[in-house]
C-alpha cells in the first residue's frame, strides 16, 4: 500500500510524541484540513443528523461556492463523524465536520460501508451522528426544533445560540477569525430559517421535548455574540440571565448549564451563577497580548486585554476555578501576517497562558482554528499538524503538573471515550 505524505506525517509525529494517541493526531488533521463527502456516502437509509450551523460556519468554503459546484450534495453533510478501526485500529474518535471540497480526506463508501479515505486508501470505518430522538418534534411557533436546540458532541450537549449575531461590528471590532455575522447573512441568503434572536418560549418548549424523549444530553450551552449595547432592552448579562433563570427554574439540574459570554466583573458573574449557570466560558481566544489586540479589536476596545484576563481570574472566586473554562482558538496565533512563524514559538507563547491559568486551578480549553472564507483573516493556511501535536503535548503535561481534574460538563475524557468534537483536548486526557 502506498503511504501518503499525510499518513507519514501522522505516524512520524505519533512516534515523536508517544503521550499523544494517534487518534488525536488524525482528528486534529481532519479538523484543520476539513473533509469532503462522496454523493453516495450521504444516501444513508437510517438517516443522520445534518450540520445545523449552530453558531459559526466552521467550513473552509462558503455555502454559495459549494452550491455552485458538483459538490452541492455536501450542503446536507452530517454534523459529526465517528471513526474507528481501519489499518491503525483506531479507538472510536469523533470529529465535527468542516466542509472543504479540496480536502485530501474523503468520506465514501468502500465495499458498501462508510469509510474515511486518503488518496483512495481506507483509513478508518466511519459512522454519522444519528438523528436525535427528539428531532422532528413540532414547536408551536412552527420553528424546527433542530434550529432552536441542536445537539452536538454525539448527543451530549444541547447548544443554544440565543443571539446569532455579534455587536462587535465590522473589521475594526469583529474578531478577525470569526464569521458569526457573515455566516448569519449567508444562511439567510441561502433561504434557511436561521433565527437571529431565539424566543424564550421556543427554547423552553424545545427543552421540554428533549427532557421527555432524550437521555443522552447532559449539558446545555447558552451563548451568542457580544452585546455591547442593548438587546430586547437588556444588557448582555441581563439578556442571557433571563434564559438561564427560566431554564433553571423549569428543569432544575436536569442539565449542567454553561454560558459562553464575555468576561464580566465579579458582581455580574455572581448574578449569572445565582441564575443557575454552573460553568463559565469567558473566552480569551489568544494569549499573546499583541495578537489579542490585533485579532480581537472589539474585545480590546470594550474591555481590554488586562481586564479580560483579570476578570477570568476573579470569576474563579464565584464559580470555583474548575468551573471557569475559557476557550482559546488553537492555531490562530500562527495566522499571517502577525502570527508566530514556527509551531514551536506559537506553542511557547500559548503555553505561558496555560501555565498562568492552570497554576490558579483554571483549566482553559481550545477549539481548532478554521480559516473560514467569510472571516476577516483572508487567504490563510491552517496551522500545522506539528503545532497541534505540540499544543496537545504541552496542554496535557501542564494539566498533569498542576494535578488538575478533568473539566466538568464535557462528558468522559480519554481515547475512545471523548465526545468533544472541535478539538482533541479531551481525547488526550
Ligand atoms: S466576540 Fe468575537 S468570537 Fe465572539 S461572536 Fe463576537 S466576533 Fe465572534
Amino acid at each position: 500500500m502506498n503511504v501518503s505524505p499525510r499518513q507519514k506525517e501522522i505516524e512520524t509525529l505519533a512516534h515523536q510524541f508517544p503521550s499523544i494517541p494517534l487518534e488525536a493526531l488524525l482528528k486534529q488533521d481532519v479538523l484543520r484540513l476539513g473533509v469532503r463527502f462522496s454523493q453516495d456516502s450521504l444516501k444513508i437509509a437510517s438517516g443522520y443528523k445534518p450540520k445545523d450551523y449552530f453558531i459559526f460556519s466552521f467550513d473552509l468554503v462558503t455555502l454559495e461556492e459549494l452550491g455552485q459546484t458538483a459538490q452541492a450534495h455536501q450542503l446536507r453533510a452530517p454534523e459529526e463523524v465517528r471513526l474507528s478501526g481501519g489499518p491503525w485500529r483506531l479507538a472510536p474518535t469523533i470529529f465535527n465536520v468542516r466542509l472543504n471540497p479540496q480536502s485530501p480526506y474523503l468520506i465514501q463508501l468502500v465495499e458498501g460501508k462508510l469509510a474515511l479515505t486518503l488518496n483512495g486508501q481506507a483509513l478508518a470505518d466511519a459512522e454519522y451522528h444519528p438523528v436525535p430522538a427528539f428531532y422532528g418534534e413540532p414547536l408551536q411557533s412552527g420553528k424546527q426544533i433542530n434550529e432552536i436546540a441542536p445537539v452536538l458532541e454525539w448527543g451530549y450537549l444541547v447548544y443554544l445560540t440565543l443571539y446569532r449575531l455579534c455587536q462587535y461590528w465590522g473589521k475594526d471590532e469583529e474578531c478577525q477569525f470569526c464569521d458569526i455575522n457573515e455566516n448569519y447573512r449567508q444562511q439567510k441568503k441561502a433561504g434557511r430559517d436561521y433565527t437571529g434572536i431565539k424566543k424564550l418560549g421556543d427554547i423552553l418548549e424545545a427543552l421540554s421535548h428533549i427532557e421527555r424523549k432524550d437521555t443522552l444530553s447532559q449539558a446545555i450551552t447558552l451563548t451568542g455574540g457580544a452585546i455591547t449595547g442593548q438587546l430586547n432592552g437588556k444588557n448582555e448579562v441581563d439578556f442571557y440571565l433571563e434564559y438561564a433563570s427560566a431554564i433553571h427554574e423549569k428543569f432544575g439540574r436536569r442539565w449542567i448549564i454553561k454560558a459562553v459570554v464575555e468576561a464580566f466583573e465579579k458582581k455580574e458573574c455572581q448574578r449569572l451563577y445565582d441564575s443557575g449557570v454552573e460553568i463559565y466560558h469567558p473566552n480569551y481566544e489568544v494569549w499573546d497580548k499583541n495578537l489579542f489586540r490585533q485579532l480581537c479589536p472589539g474585545k480590546e476596545r470594550f474591555i481590554g486585554y488586562e481586564n479580560w484576563m483579570r476578570r477570568i481570574v476573579d470569576s474563579a472566586e464565584v464559580f470555583g476555578p474548575e468551573k471557569v473554562i475559557p476557550n482559546f482558538v488553537g492555531g490562530v496565533e500562527m495566522s499571517s501576517p502577525s502570527g508566530f512563524k514556527t509551531a514551536e514559538a506559537a506553542v511557547a507563547s500559548t503555553a505561558k497562558g496555560l501555565d498562568f491559568f492552570m497554576s490558579k486551578g483554571i483549566l482553559p480549553r481550545f477549539t481548532t482554528w478554521c480559516p473560514e472564507p467569510l472571516a476577516h483573516l483572508k487567504n490563510q493556511q491552517p496551522a500545522s499538524l506539528e503545532y497541534y501535536t505540540r499544543l496537545l503535548s504541552v496542554y496535557k503535561a501542564t494539566k498533569e503538573r498542576y494535578g488538575l481534574p478533568n473539566p466538568p460538563g464535557y462528558g468522559e475524557a480519554g481515547k475512545g471515550k471523548a465526545v468533544f468534537s472541535v478539538s482533541a483536548f479531551m481525547d488526550v486526557l
